[in-house]
């Protein structure tokens, strides 16, 4: 294999930081291998390479996007695949986009015992919920209900559950900061009342936020978070990576340019590596 005809064009542009935040199709809603994740990768350019699936949540099944608990041993293979088909030209880390739910602390403690994982990024996507008792707000499927919601409570509902994710302290990456804005909806007035306090408790917590790509192809239109709350983050001192939430090889690495733009503007020189939990600080192109 290491002397074998290579497909892939080794990359000219010059390296943008780690890609941390990707999908695999075991959570039904990504596709592609694990060589064309590699290949695309690599045609971007990104120093590193992070897989981060949903990861299973009990009981199950708990919803129709992410892995069984049973299909952690083939989401291992899968990253093993990815490795294989790098050889070594580009890192692979193993990682889970685990979710912040009320009482979900034993299970993350699960999850992360078992493998040596790279990095765990902690997103809130469930908020309480009178009727439905719990709800995954940024699905598409309850882009109805947003009309009807009461919008200063969903954020404060929001941020209280971010900030509580923060200070558990399970989670080395925080995903996606303001994902609460996904469909456009958000309250009146100065929305750093939502972000103070969570900033205040992410920074006192030492985790590190990404700045998420993916918003910039949703309803909203903004990266997550919002440029605002990255300068808050960036004079807080809280690290920062840069993410695109690939669900297809073609996105990985995705507007990583202007995400070092806006990184830049918000105070940022540079962006964190992770290999086994362990960080490493990498200067921003
Ligand atoms: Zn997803
Ligand atoms: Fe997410
Ligand atoms: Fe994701
Ligand atoms: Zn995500």
């Amino acid at each position: 294999m290491r002397s074998g005809v290579r497909s892939t064009p080794i990359p000219t542009e010059i390296s943008v930081p780690a890609d941390y935040h990707s999908h695999t199709p075991l959570c039904h809603h990504a596709e592609g291998t694990p060589q064309a994740y590699v290949d695309a990768a690599r045609l971007a350019g990104v120093t590193e390479y992070g897989i981060s699936d949903h990861a299973p949540l009990l009981p199950e099944p708990f919803d129709d996007w992410r892995m069984l608990e049973g299909d952690l041993p083939e989401y291992l293979r899968w990253i093993e695949q990815a490795r294989a088909h790098a050889d070594g030209q580009l890192a692979i880390r193993a990682g889970l986009e685990c979710d912040w739910l009320p009482g979900c602390e034993p299970w993350i403690g699960q999850l992360r015992a078992r493998h040596d994982w790279d990095y765990l990024i902690g997103s809130v996507h469930y908020l309480p919920d009178a009727a439905l008792g719990t709800w995954d707000f940024d699905n598409p499927k309850w882009l109805g209900r947003w009309a009807a919601q009461d919008l200063e409570t969903l954020w404060t509902q929001y941020w209280q559950a971010y900030a509580a994710m923060a200070e558990s302290g399970l989670f080395d990456i925080l995903g996606h900061p303001d994902l609460v804005k996904k469909f456009g909806f958000a309250p009146a007035g100065d929305l750093a009342r939502f972000y103070e306090p969570a900033i205040d408790a992410v920074a006192a917590s030492g985790c590190v936020i990404e700045l998420n790509t993916a918003g910039w192809h949703k309803p909203c239109a903004e990266a997550y978070p919002a440029p605002r709350f990255l300068e808050l983050a960036c004079s807080a001192g809280i690290p920062l990576v840069l993410s695109s939430d690939a669900h297809a090889p073609g996105q990985l690495g995705r507007d990583f340019a202007p995400a070092i733009a806006l990184a830049k503007a918000a105070g940022y020189r540079e962006t964190v590596l992770f290999d086994k939990r362990q960080r490493r600080l990498e200067t921003l192109p």
